[in-house]
């Protein structure tokens, strides 16, 4: 079967995604698609400029048909970051919109650029169809966040892809009926790979809403969208605006994902809308793993279930078994059929990454209940706190804040310290006016006293990139 093969099968003049007032059917998105894989045959990788447009999702559908690796470069990435992603990949191309940098390419990029056209010649999208490549080739080389080190490059098969999508279909009983709407960026998992080339794959028309806004998510509904893809801040933004909400209320799917949700805004969500998110948990390596599913239990807090395929364990430290019984923490292992197949040019990072019997260990600490149910406490380098020989999780003191009516969000991190070995210090963003003391003393009627932060520092903001993960190494290190 075709990695895209509701694109392939369905009419030409269906529609297939829209970004904006861009709109290409089916067989115009082929016809653009083939007519530029034509000019890809044969280089080791492509980059694109992968911003927010129909010509990122042209250039996705060509590499995928002409069966080179697709590198999406984030559209904004600093000059820095985008030639480490040029040269770490080896792509021999950088695909763009015409016009993009307003039709000033910067003059020192590393390879030369390649005009991604939305109109192909008529019919090219139909014969001869390009021969499927092999499923265990590289699709992507998407690079990760950066949260935690410089980005990685994780090669992804098309086999990995094909198998996520449907196991994500069958959670979320997400079929061609369906119409997609986000607007996440285009250089990650979550909004490239599963939030477009799913589409594709399925058959749901996507519409992109550019910029993740609740307004354009409530226009989007008014034009048909049923299920809606967004990370927290997206969610967080929109319980905030009660009209926006309340219109995406006959929205078959609400999925949440890429960062934790607060319990507080699952809970809006569920006021507003009459029915809870859906939770999702994976990441670039692994895919998304782990789900709430549209006909099971949505419980807060919670991202449910290893998807079809999928099989998770938590391990301690030492490698040893850790008890599912929903209390004990342990770092959260995966294996399947959506793994990763590498870390390009990381032999090392790659082998470490794995345990001896192959199972990929996310760096990300959880707890599985009896029931199968997981909790992501957060990642074992910043939100495992070591403090005074106790083991903390950042996550239950950021709810415990956010809890506050005089807190607008929260984030908790292990700060060295000679006498704790860490010490947890909370940053802060104020709603309204609210002391250091009052927010210690509400901490510790719901914490253990142990958990409560010694130092509370107020911040206009926290450094949260594209996906809404807040990047709490600039924290530690700007303490
Ligand atoms: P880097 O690996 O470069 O530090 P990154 O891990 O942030 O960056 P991604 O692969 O985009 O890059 O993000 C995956 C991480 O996002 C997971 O390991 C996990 O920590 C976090 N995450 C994803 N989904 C959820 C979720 N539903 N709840 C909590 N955390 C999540
Ligand atoms: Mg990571």
């Amino acid at each position: 079967m075709r990695l895209l093969s509701a694109l392939y099968a369905s009419p030409a003049d269906a529609p297939a995604l829209a970004f904006g007032a861009s709109a290409l059917r089916r067989g115009q998105l082929l016809d653009a698609a083939h007519a530029l894989a034509a000019r890809l045959a044969g280089a080791p990788a492509v980059a694109v400029h992968a911003e927010a447009a129909a010509e990122t999702a042209v250039a996705a559908v060509a590499a995928l048909a002409a069966g080179v690796p697709l590198v999406p470069v984030p559209a904004d990435a600093g000059p820095g970051e985008r030639d480490h992603i040029l040269k770490d990949s080896g792509a021999a191309l950088l695909l763009a919109r015409p016009g993009a940098w307003d039709g000033n390419a910067p003059d020192d990029l590393p390879v030369p650029v390649e005009p991604v056209r939305l109109n192909g010649p008529a019919g090219n999208g139909n014969r001869p169809l390009p021969a499927e490549p092999d499923p265990a080739s590289p699709a992507l080389i998407l690079y990760t966040s950066g949260t935690t080190g410089a980005p990685k490059g994780v090669v992804l098969s098309r086999a990995a892809l094909a198998a996520d999508i449907d196991a994500l279909a069958a959670a979320w009983q997400w079929t061609a009926d369906d119409t997609l709407v986000h607007g996440l960026p285009l250089f990650h998992v979550h909004g490239l790979a599963i939030g477009t080339l799913g589409a594709l794959r399925i058959g749901s028309p996507l519409i992109h809403t550019l910029r993740p806004r609740p307004a354009a998510y409530a226009a989007a509904r008014e034009a048909g969208g049923t299920l809606f893809f967004g990370v927290p801040t997206v969610w967080t933004r929109l319980v905030r605006e009660p009209d926006a909400a309340r219109a995406l209320a006959g929205a078959r799917l609400l999925v949440s994902g890429s960062a934790p949700l607060p319990v507080p805004v699952f809970e809006r969500m569920r006021a507003l809308t009459g029915q809870p998110p859906v939770e999702r948990y994976g990441m670039t390596e692994t895919l998304l793993t782990v789900s709430t599913r549209a006909d099971g239990e949505r419980r807060p807090g919670h991202v449910g279930l290893p998807v079809d395929g999928v099989r998770t364990r938590l391990a301690a430290e030492d490698g040893g078994a850790v008890p599912h019984d929903g209390e004990s923490v342990g770092e959260l292992l995966v294996t399947g059929p959506t793994l990763f197949d590498g870390y390009l040019n990381r032999p090392e990072a790659t082998a470490a990454a794995r345990t001896a019997d192959g199972w990929f260990r996310t760096g990300d600490v959880a707890v599985i209940g009896a029931d199968g149910f997981h909790r992501i406490v957060g990642r074992a380098s910043t939100d495992l706190i070591k403090s005074g020989g106790f083991r903390i999780g950042a996550g239950e003191i950021e709810d415990a804040l956010r809890g506050h009516a005089g807190v607008a969000d929260a984030a908790v991190v292990g700060v060295p310290d000679d006498d704790l070995g860490q010490r947890v210090v909370a940053y802060v963003v104020p709603d309204g006016g609210v002391t250091a003391e009052e927010l210690t003393s509400f901490a510790a009627e719901r914490v253990s006293r142990h958990k409560v932060p010694r130092e509370v520092v107020f911040v206009d903001d926290l450094p949260r990139n594209a996906m809404g993960k807040v990047q709490k190494r600039k924290l530690v290190e700007g303490s």
